[in-house]
C-alpha cells in the first residue's frame, strides 16, 4: 500500500468511521428518545390536569359543606342556601328527602320557582330514591363514610344538568338524601375557567370538552385553531363523567414539537457529518500534496545529481587528457576545449536555475515592474537564440504586437520565456517547430509559445507547476531535467501580477500562455 493510501485509510479510521458510528447510533435511538419525551411530557400534562380536577373538587366540597350546613337548620332559617345558590350560576337547586318517610315531600330550594317545583316532583318519583346508587350511598353512611356521587337522572329540562347526591343525617340520626343540581357548562365557564387560564398561560392551551358532542365547550385560546380533542391530551373529568379535560403546548401539537426537534437533530448530526467530511478531505488533500512534495524532492535530488555528474566527468576526462599531453593535434585541443566550456557552460545553467528558483521562492530577488515592449524584448531574445535553435534543426514564427505595451520585470520576463522556449525544444524530439505570438486581450498582454513536440497529459498538466515535479512516464525520464523550470516560471508570473495557463494534448504539443498587466491599467 502506497502512502498516501494509508494516511487515507488512517483518517477514515480515525475520524469517519467514529462519526457515522455515533450518527447511526443517534439516529437509531430517537425513536426511544422520542417516546421518552412524549411520556415526560404526558406526565407533565397529567399532573396538570390532576390539579384542575383538584381544585374544581375543592370547590365542590366547600358546597356540599355550606349545602350541608343549609339544610340541617329548619326550612324558615335557610338563608345560607338561597345565598350559595344566589352567588353560584352553576348552582341551580338543593334538595333534600326524607329517606324514612318516603311519602315526605321533597325539601327544595332554587331561585327559579318553576326549576324548585320540577325537582320536587322529579324527586317524588320513588324509583329514583331506590336506585342502587342512592342504596350504596346510605350503606356508606351506615358504616361511616360520607361520599358524594354523580347520578344520572333524574333529567331536568332546559339545559345540561349534572346531579350530585349524598346522604345526610338529621339530628335524629335518621338518614336523608341530599344532592345539587349543577349546570356543568356554567361551573366551568365561571369557576374552572379562571383557573384553566392562569395555569395556560402562553405555554399550553386547556380545554372542556362534551364527550357526547366532540363540541368544545371552554377552551383557554378560543382562537386557536387546532384540533382540541383529536391531538391533545386528555383526561376525564371527575365532576362530570359527560366531559373531559384537553391539554396541548400552544400553537403546536406534542408531537409536532418533537417532530420538529427530530428534524433541527437530524439536520445538525448532518451538518457536522458533512463538515467532518469536508475536513478529513481538506486534511487528506494537504498531506497528499505534502507526500508528493516530499516524493518530488528525492527526485529531484537523484535528478540534479544525475545532471552535474554527466558534464563534470565530461570536463574532467577531457581535462585530464589535455593534462596529460596526450593530445597533440591543435584541431584536436581546440576540439576538447570546446567540449570543456560546452559543459562548463551547462553546469553554470543548472546552477543558475536552482539559484533563481530558490531566490525566487524566497522572495529574495526584487522585481522592477516597469513598461515593457514585448515585441522588442522577444525579437532580442530570438536573435540569441536563432543560433541555437537552427542548430537543433528548429525553426520558429515571431507574431508580434508592435503597438503592445504591459508590465513587467524585464529580466524576469526573459527569464521565463527563455525557459518556455527551452522547454518548446527539450520536448519536441520530432516536429521541430515553435510559434510565438503576441496580442492583446481584455484588459491583458498575451504571449503565447506554441510547440508542436509531445504535449502533456490532462493529469500532468495539474502538477506540472508544481515544485520538482517532472512527467515520468515513457521515455520522458530521459530529458535532461531538474523539475523546477515551470514551477520558477509560475513563481515569476506571479510576482508580477501575472498568470500563465496551459493547453495541450499529447502527441500534439503544447501551448503555454502568459498574460500581463496592460501598461495603460
Ligand atoms: P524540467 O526540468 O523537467 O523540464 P519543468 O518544470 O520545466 O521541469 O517542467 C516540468 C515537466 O513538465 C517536465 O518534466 C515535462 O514533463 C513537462 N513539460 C514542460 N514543458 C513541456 C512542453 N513544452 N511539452 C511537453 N511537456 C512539457
Amino acid at each position: 500500500m502506497n502512502a498516501t493510501r494509508k494516511i487515507a485509510l488512517l483518517l477514515a479510521v480515525v475520524f469517519l468511521l467514529p462519526a457515522l458510528f455515533f450518527s447511526g447510533y443517534e439516529l437509531s435511538s430517537q425513536n426511544k428518545n422520542e417516546a421518552i419525551i412524549q411520556e415526560a411530557y404526558n406526565r407533565q400534562l397529567d399532573a396538570i390536569l390532576f390539579s384542575v380536577n383538584q381544585y374544581s373538587d375543592d370547590i365542590l366540597n366547600r358546597w356540599i359543606t355550606q349545602v350541608e350546613g343549609g339544610l340541617s337548620t329548619a326550612p324558615s332559617t335557610s338563608g345560607t342556601l338561597d345565598n350559595l345558590l344566589m352567588i353560584n350560576g352553576a348552582l341551580s337547586a338543593v334538595f333534600m328527602i326524607d329517606t324514612v318517610d318516603h311519602r315526605a315531600v321533597p325539601r327544595v330550594y332554587a331561585l327559579d320557582s318553576s326549576m324548585a317545583e320540577e325537582v320536587r316532583r322529579a324527586w317524588e318519583n320513588p324509583a329514583w330514591q331506590n336506585t342502587s346508587k342512592i342504596n350504596q350511598l346510605l350503606s356508606y353512611k351506615r358504616s361511616g363514610f360520607r361520599k358524594v356521587d354523580v347520578l344520572n337522572g333524574p333529567p331536568i329540562d332546559g339545559g345540561n344538568f349534572q346531579w350530585l347526591v349524598f346522604i345526610i343525617e338529621n339530628s335524629r340520626q335518621a338518614p336523608r338524601i341530599a344532592g345539587t343540581l349543577i349546570e356543568p357548562e356554567v361551573f366551568v365557564e365561571e369557576l374552572v375557567g379562571p383557573r384553566l387560564q392562569e395555569i395556560a398561560r402562553d405555554q399550553f392551551v386547556l380545554s372542556v370538552v362534551r364527550l357526547q358532542s366532540g363540541t368544545t365547550i371552554y377552551n383557554t385560546a378560543p382562537r386557536d385553531t387546532a384540533k382540541t380533542i383529536t391531538e391533545a391530551f386528555t383526561k376525564e373529568f371527575w365532576l362530570f363523567p359527560d366531559y373531559a379535560l384537553g391539554i396541548r403546548p400552544k400553537g403546536s401539537s406534542i408531537q409536532q414539537v418533537i417532530n420538529d426537534r427530530t428534524t433541527t437533530n437530524l439536520v445538525l448530526l448532518l451538518s457536522v457529518d458533512l463538515l467532518l467530511i469536508l475536513a478529513v478531505v481538506l486534511v487528506f488533500r494537504n498531506v497528499k500534496k505534502e507526500v508528493q512534495l516530499a516524493q518530488n524532492k528525492s527526485d529531484f535530488v537523484a535528478n540534479v545529481s544525475h545532471e552535474i555528474r554527466t558534464p563534470l566527468a565530461l570536463i574532467s576526462m577531457f581535462a585530464e587528457t589535455l593534462e596529460m599531453g596526450r593530445v597533440k593535434s591543435e584541431e584536436k585541443k581546440q576540439e576538447y576545449y570546446t567540449i570543456i566550456h560546452k559543459e562548463a557552460h551547462r553546469l553554470s545553467g543548472i546552477v543558475n536555475k536552482i539559484l533563481n528558483f530558490s531566490q525566487a521562492e524566497a522572495n529574495k530577488k526584487p522585481l522592477t515592474i516597469e513598461p515593457l515592449h514585448p515585441d522588442t524584448e522577444i525579437n532580442e531574445i530570438l536573435k540569441t537564440y536563432d543560433f541555437h535553435l537552427s542548430n537543433k534543426g528548429f525553426v520558429y514564427t515571431f507574431t508580434g504586437s508592435p503597438d503592445l505595451h504591459i508590465l513587467a520585470d524585464r529580466q524576469a520576463f526573459i527569464e521565463v520565456i527563455i525557459n518556455l522556449i527551452d522547454n518548446a525544444i527539450k520536448y519536441s524530439p520530432d516536429q521541430k517547430r515553435i510559434e510565438i505570438s503576441c496580442h492583446r486581450g481584455i484588459g491583458v498582454g498575451l504571449i503565447a509559445i506554441k510547440d508542436f513536440g509531445i504535449g502533456i497529459s490532462k493529469a500532468d498538466q495539474k502538477h506540472v507547476f508544481d515544485k520538482f515535479y517532472r512527467v515520468t512516464s515513457g521515455n520522458l525520464a530521459q530529458t535532461r531535467g531538474t523539475g523546477l523550470g515551470l514551477s520558477l516560471v509560475k513563481q515569476l508570473m506571479d510576482a508580477q501580477r501575472g498568470s500563465i495557463a496551459l493547453e495541450s494534448e499529447p502527441g500534439k504539443g503544447s501551448t503555454f500562455t502568459l498574460s500581463f498587466p496592460l501598461e495603460s491599467n
